[in-house]
């Protein structure tokens, strides 16, 4: 087929004959492209924080005869936060690592529904700093068959977009329904919402709508990526509905068959 790379080998068969052998390296070509992607992704994301503190620091070191002590603390401050965003970037990449490891789910067990989401609230909260207005709606006593930890870091990330892409003053709505043979989880702003164009791209690593806007709100542009992960090794999927300008909705659908009474 067309767009294919094929490797072909020349084998001696005997005296008068040769082997023509054809290998599709299509495959293992894109893994390295991929790789390399990734390493000049994660490389320019590190530089970047990187850069901001040793500069802070200069400026810090070369000033420490005349600064004032408030100009020396708000630089290092400054360099803190930097600081903060390299770790929060590793954190997440070994999230992604060891959930792209393809080890089993660990530790399976009946999550409570109602507490998790509490939780998800919650640390929605925190980070809004009461610049939103959130609510939850869960009105079930389910369990849902799965990783805690990893249920919390994917349903945690969806709100915590949903804070950092809604401007002051805006409205964040968390739900639990079941219908029929799924159960979905929602996450609904009236924030600045996406493109179209840009839906389908939005859990590779490292894409972002705006890239300015992202590093702004302390993103890693993992979230996306971790959540799609954590969904489909709870056979889950992710549905985004968005519209610019008037906000958007994401929805991890479960099949229902993971409730356990
Ligand atoms: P980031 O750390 O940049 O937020 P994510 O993987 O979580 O990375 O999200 C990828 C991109 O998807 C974001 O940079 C943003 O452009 C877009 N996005 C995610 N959630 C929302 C939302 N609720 N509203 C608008 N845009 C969003």
């Amino acid at each position: 087929p067309i767009g294919r790379t094929l490797m072909v080998h020349v084998v001696p068969f005997s005296e008068d004959m040769l082997l023509l052998m054809s290998e599709d390296i299509t495959q293992g070509e894109r893994l390295q492209t991929m790789r390399r992607d990734f390493v000049a992704n994660v490389s320019h994301e590190m530089r970047t924080p990187l850069t901001v503190v040793a500069g802070f620091l200069e400026t810090v070191i070369d000033g420490l005869d005349d600064l004032e002590k408030d100009d020396i603390s708000h630089y290092l401050g400054l360099a803190h936060e930097q600081a903060g965003r390299m770790q929060r970037l590793i954190q997440d990449l070994l999230t992604l690592s060891a959930l792209e490891s393809d080890a089993p789910i660990l530790q399976e067990e009946a999550v409570d529904v109602a507490s998790l989401l509490k939780e998800v609230l919650q640390e929605a909260r925190v980070v809004s700093a009461g610049r939103h207005r959130i609510d939850l709606d869960c009105a079930t006593h389910a369990r849902l068959l799965g990783n805690a930890k990893e249920l919390y870091s994917a349903m945690a990330n969806l709100a915590i977009n949903a804070v950092r892409y809604t401007p002051e003053g805006g409205r964040i709505q968390i739900s639990w329904r079941q219908r029929g043979s799924v159960v979905e989880y929602a996450v609904k702003d009236d924030g600045i919402g996406i493109a179209p164009e840009h839906i389908p791209r939005l859990t590779e690593r490292f894409y972002r709508v705006d890239r300015g806007r992202s590093r702004e709100t302390g993103g890693t542009g993992l979230g996306l990526a971790i959540v799609k992960h954590v969904l489909s090794r709870h056979q889950g999927d992710l549905l985004i509905d968005s519209e610019p300008g008037r906000g958007s909705t994401f929805t991890a659908c479960f099949p229902a068959r993971r409730l356990v009474a």
